[in-house]
């Protein structure tokens, strides 16, 4: 069950529609078809919301509790 994680990194930003052919792009809402694989999914997200992804990435893999931590040790305080 673990073999789509790869797959899930982009499924996480499109919504499959109804006919299984369609996909939604929950950052814009923009319809792309889906041409068997995420190939295309992951294309519109690098050519339209790389920032958002990168964010996301980020946001996932760090860990946050820690920096804001670090961040009031060493920058303003409020
Ligand atoms: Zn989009």
């Amino acid at each position: 069950m673990n073999s789509s994680q790869n797959q899930s990194k982009a499924w996480r930003y499109f919504k499959k529609q109804n006919n299984g052919q369609t996909v939604t792009c929950k950052l814009c809402g923009r319809s792309i078809k889906l041409h068997s694989s995420t190939t295309t999914m992951h294309q519109h997200l690098n050519s339209h919301h790389e920032k958002e992804v990168v964010e996301m990435e980020r946001s996932v893999h760090q860990e946050p509790r820690h920096q804001i931590i670090g961040k009031n040790h060493f920058g303003v305080r409020y």
